[in-house]
C-alpha cells in the first residue's frame, strides 16, 4: 500500500472552509465609505485579502461606540446594518448575505465571501426585547451581551471595579435572563466575550443553547480581565442542553490579549495617550470635524506601534491552550481585525491566515484538527444552537414565561 502523502499546510488551508467570528470593519464602511474592493491602507480586511487567506465567512461587528452614539443606539446599529447590506448588494459576484450555516456553505460553493453580522453590546437594543427580534429579522445572528460597558441588565469586564457604574446583583437581571431565553428561541447566539465573570456564569446556566465567545483568548496566559479562565474555556466547551455539542471559544489576535509584555506596556503609556487623544478628539469637536472610525483608529495605531510586537508563536500558544483546556472541538478564530492597534508579527491582514495553519502543523496539529479549529467547530456550534431554537418553538410551554411589562425594574 503506498502511503498517502501528507498534506501540506497550505493545501490544508486552502481545502478548509474558514470562520472569522469577529471584524469591526463596518465601521469604516460607513464613516468613511470604505469598500471591500479598495487596498487596505491600514485595515485588515478586504476582498483582496481574504481571498488570499481563504476565509470564507466573516461576522462583521455591528459596535455602537456607547459614549458617542448615546441617545441614538438603534439608529446607529441600524446603519451599521445597513452598511453591510449595501457592500453586499454592490458586489454581489464577491459578496453575499448569509443567515445560516447552510448558507455559508453556499457562499463557498459560490466562490463568495460569506457576510454574517453579529451585535457588539446589548445596548444595541435599548432594553427592548421587539428590538432583539428586529435585528434578528434583519440578519444579525450572534450579540456580545455586553461590551466594555455595563448595561442595564448585564454586566461588562470593563467596568465591573468601577463603582460609579450600576451593576446588577446575579450577573444578569431577569430582564436579561428574558434577553437569553429570547436568543435562544430565535436562533441568536449568545456571546460572552467582554461580559464579567459572574456574568458569564450566569449565562452559561441560563442559556438553553451551547454559548460562545466571539473573539476572547485565555487568561491564563495573559491576564486580561476579558480573556477567559480554564474554568471559563471549560465551561463554554461544556454549554448547552444534553444534546449540545458544547460552545466554541474563538481566539482574538490583539496583542494586548495574548502578551502580558505587549499589555503591560500599553496600559503603561495609557495615561499619556489617553490625555493626547482626548485633547485631539477635542480639537476636532471644535473645529466641527465629524469623528470617524479611521480618525481614532489611526491614534491608537501610532501609540501600538510604539511597542515591539509579539511573534506569531504567542498567538498559537492561546489556540494550543485552549485546545486542550476546553478541548478540540472548542476553539476557532476571532480575529478582531479592524478593532485592534496591534496584532503578532507577520499577521498584518486576513491574507496571512494561512500561517497560522502551518504554526498549527508545525506543532503537530493533524489536517483534521486545523480544519476544525479553522471553521468546523464553530459551524457545528451554529447549527446546535439553531437546533436548540427550533425546539423552543416547537415547544413553546417549555420555555420559561418572557417579561411582558417594560420597562422593568432594575435589579
Ligand atoms: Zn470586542
Amino acid at each position: 500500500m503506498p502511503h498517502k502523502s501528507p498534506e501540506s499546510p497550505a493545501a490544508v488551508h486552502a481545502s478548509a472552509l474558514v470562520i472569522d467570528t469577529h471584524a469591526d470593519t463596518p465601521q469604516r464602511m460607513l464613516d468613511d465609505h470604505y469598500d471591500l474592493t479598495q487596498p487596505l491602507n491600514g485595515g485588515y480586511l478586504n476582498f483582496a485579502s481574504a481571498k488570499e487567506g481563504n476565509l470564507g465567512a466573516e461576522f462583521f461587528s455591528i459596535w455602537v461606540d456607547p459614549k458617542l452614539y448615546q441617545g441614538h443606539y438603534a439608529r446607529r446599529t441600524l446603519e451599521l446594518i445597513d452598511t453591510v447590506y449595501q457592500q453586499a448588494a454592490a458586489h454581489p459576484d464577491r459578496m453575499m448575505m448569509a443567515y445560516s450555516p447552510n448558507d455559508i456553505l453556499r457562499a463557498r460553493r459560490e466562490h463568495k465571501l460569506a457576510a454574517l453580522m453579529g451585535i457588539e453590546g446589548g445596548h444595541s437594543i435599548e432594553d427592548s426585547l421587539g428590538l432583539l427580534r428586529d435585528y434578528y429579522r434583519l440578519g444579525v445572528r450572534y450579540m456580545t451581551l455586553t461590551w466594555s460597558n455595563s448595561n442595564d441588565w448585564a454586566d461588562s469586564s470593563g467596568d465591573i471595579d468601577d463603582p460609579s457604574v450600576h451593576h446588577t446583583q446575579d450577573g444578569l437581571t431577569d430582564f436579561g435572563k428574558d434577553v437569553v431565553y429570547e436568543m435562544n428561541r430565535l436562533g441568536m447566539m449568545v456571546d460572552i466575550s467582554h461580559v464579567s465573570d459572574r456574568t458569564f456564569y450566569r449565562a452559561v446556566i441560563t442559556s438553553r443553547a451551547p454559548v460562545f465567545a466571539s473573539h476572547s483568548s485565555a487568561r491564563a496566559l495573559t491576564n486580561a480581565p476579558r480573556n477567559m479562565t480554564d474554568d471559563m474555556l471549560r465551561a463554554v466547551a461544556r454549554s448547552g442542553g444534553p444534546s449540545s455539542h458544547g460552545g466554541v471559544v474563538m481566539v482574538n489576535f490583539y496583542s494586548a490579549f495574548i502578551s502580558d509584555a505587549w499589555r503591560n506596556a500599553w496600559n503603561a503609556q495609557a495615561p499619556e495617550r489617553q490625555a493626547a487623544e482626548n485633547a485631539q478628539i477635542a480639537q476636532w469637536k471644535a473645529a466641527g470635524i465629524p469623528i470617524t472610525y479611521e480618525m481614532t483608529d489611526a491614534m491608537d495605531k501610532q501609540w501600538a506601534a510604539k511597542i515591539p510586537r509579539p511573534p506569531l508563536s504567542m498567538l498559537i500558544d492561546h489556540i494550543d491552550h485552549i485546545a486542550k483546556v476546553a478541548g478540540i472541538d472548542h476553539v476557532g478564530l476571532g480575529s478582531d481585525f479592524d478593532g485592534i492597534p496591534s496584532s503578532p508579527q507577520g499577521l498584518d491582514s486576513a491574507a496571512d491566515l494561512p500561517k497560522i495553519t502551518a504554526a498549527l502543523m508545525a506543532r503537530g496539529y493533524s489536517a483534521e484538527d486545523c480544519r476544525r479549529i479553522l471553521g468546523e467547530n464553530f459551524l457545528r456550534f451554529f447549527r446546535d444552537v439553531q437546533a436548540t431554537a427550533k425546539q423552543l418553538q416547537a415547544h413553546p410551554d417549555q420555555r420559561p414565561a418572557i417579561t411582558r411589562q417594560q420597562p422593568f425594574r432594575k435589579q
